[in-house]
């Protein structure tokens, strides 16, 4: 381990916001992923001068920085690979602005996603990118992933929310960058290039974000399929049709039985449902835009067709799927839910078959993998259930994962939907990238020489690495 100046350190940011004792470093050295590395020191600052300080320090030392929001990340985008210093934000949670003239607010990035939409509400407008993890994930987590969620498929993923921001770079220097208007049109994006940067170009000290007003009314509903291809189908012909879905999901009978079991909802245990919604300020628009989806879900072979704007039918419809992911684990007590080949996007027309091929993948591996997610957006979820203790399960989790993926690339589909690379899909990311690896590399090398911001991820990640590798499981058998 290298040698890290404690003293210096605390002389930035003070006693109480440094900690290097072994268990709250154990703590940090994971995330919502399958992998774990241990830091060398946790600090959390309190202001950007105090990010710049650290940068500095770290950058005359070659000490790497991995910058962590709510450690909601699935795919290991803040272990620390390489070691070095986690620079825990959620120390910097104050929302700087809300500016209703205008249409913006400003945010240090530490604020959690829930408790900005909680300061909006009162003003009758939201943040819409939102994710399923918005209790806990920060929106400097969301910008560095361009997180998405259930309603991107009408307002957008982060990227289109993000109008500017404050940015610590490697050397310490602070850049200000995009702006407080719609349009920009002066050179390259650079507060875009940081969106889905995973922390390897700067640190997030301030975001300018744009939201929009809550909807009058939402309707929201939902229809069973047996076959996943009428379900997948049904996405497809929604998408293409016209229709403005404010939420499209997928949810299929492996989801459907980890819900019913651990709840106890009784849903019908059928091989797939879709759940649906419009919003808007006009009832008759909000109608007509549920009813398009009701009829191609008939269309499409649904059974059970409903729709409710009342709010705690809504809620009803809704539990199970955001229920899914806790649920996902009680799936049968043997199994352990892995967030392993856990994101991708398919076009349209691929969907149903992506769906059955998860299922036939897992099949004849051995493994339970589950087929759900923000389909609308184009999104396709999975989870590998498996018996995280056995050798052989992660030989097959390996195999199966390796043909989700080339078949992902096979119907030109990515790999990274919006739960971003970190180290589950950094081997999948450089067969994906190919074409503009270098690229990548140019633009790192040019922003941070150094090679101290979070190493080892998106570019950069090592010629043998392999995609479940640096396990926080204990393999015994
Ligand atoms: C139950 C569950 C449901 C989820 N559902 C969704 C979903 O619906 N949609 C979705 O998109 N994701 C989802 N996720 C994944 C995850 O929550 C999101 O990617 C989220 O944006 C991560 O935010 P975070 O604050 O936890 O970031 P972290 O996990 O702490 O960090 C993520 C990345 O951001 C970087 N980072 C953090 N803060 C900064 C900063 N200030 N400056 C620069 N870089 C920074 C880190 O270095 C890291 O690379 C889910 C996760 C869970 C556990």
């Amino acid at each position: 381990m290298k040698k890290i100046d404690e003293e210096k350190l605390r002389q930035i940011v003070g006693d109480a916001n440094i900690k290097t004792d072994p268990s709250d470093l154990y703590i940090y050295g994971s995330d919502s992923s399958v992998h774990h590395a241990m830091p060398w020191a946790i600090v959390r600052p309190k202001t950007t001068e105090q990010v710049q300080g650290i940068m500095r320090y770290a950058n005359e030392n070659l000490i790497p920085v991995i910058a962590r929001g709510g450690g909601s990340g699935m795919c290991g985008q803040t272990v620390p690979v390489m070691g070095g210093i986690i620079l825990d934000m959620k120390g910097m949670n104050k929302i700087l602005e809300i500016n209703l003239e205008d249409v913006y607010c400003r945010v240090e990035p530490g604020v959690v996603d829930d408790d900005l939409n909680l300061a909006l509400k009162p003003h009758g407008v939201f943040f819409p990118p939102t994710p399923a993890s918005s209790r806990i994930a920060t929106i400097g987590g969301e910008i560095a992933n361009n997180a998405s969620g259930v309603r991107s498929v009408k307002y957008g993923a982060t990227r289109d929310a993000v109008l500017g921001m404050k940015v610590v770079l490697p050397n310490g220097d602070l850049v200000n960058l995009g702006a407080r208007t719609r349009v920009e049109a002066s050179g390259y994006q650079l507060h875009k290039l940081m969106v889905g940067s995973e922390g390897t170009l700067g640190i997030v000290v301030e975001a300018t974000l744009s939201f929009v007003p809550i909807p009058e009314f939402r309707c929201m509903g939902v229809a069973n399929f047996n076959t996943l291809k009428d379900a997948g189908d049904a996405i497809g012909s929604i998408m293409a049709s016209g229709a403005i879905p404010s939420m499209l999901e997928l949810v299929d009978d492996v989801a459907i039985k980890a819900v019913n079991k651990t709840m106890n909802l009784g849903l019908k245990e059928v091989a797939a449902a879709l759940i649906f919604e419009a919003d808007g300020m006009v009832k008759e628009a909000v109608d007509y835009e549920i009813n398009k989806m009701k009829a191609i879900c008939q269309k499409h072979n649904g059974e059970d067709i409903y729709a409710s704007y009342d709010p705690k039918e809504r809620d009803k419809i809704f539990l199970g799927r955001k229920s899914l992911f806790p649920a996902l684990s009680k799936y049968d007590d043997n199994l352990a839910s892995t967030a392993l080949a856990d994101d991708m996007a398919v076009p349209y027309s691929k969907m149903a078959e992506m769906a059955g091929k998860i299922h036939e993948i897992a099949d004849r591996h051995n493994i339970v993998m589950t087929a759900y997610g923000h389909c609308g957006s184009g999104c396709m979820h999975t989870k590998i259930l498996m018996d995280t203790r056995r050798k052989d399960q992660w030989e097959s989790a390996r195999k199966a994962i390796t043909e989700v993926y080339e078949y992902v690339r096979s119907v030109n589909g990515t790999t990274s939907a919006e739960h971003g690379i970190g180290l589950s899909k950094a081997e999948s990311f450089k067969i994906e990238k190919a074409d503009s690896l270098h690229l990548l590399s140019l633009i790192k090398k040019a922003i941070d020489p150094n090679n101290i911001l979070n190493p080892g991820k998106l570019s950069q990640a090592p010629e043998d690495w392999v995609t479940a590798t640096n396990l926080r499981y204990s393999v015994n058998c």
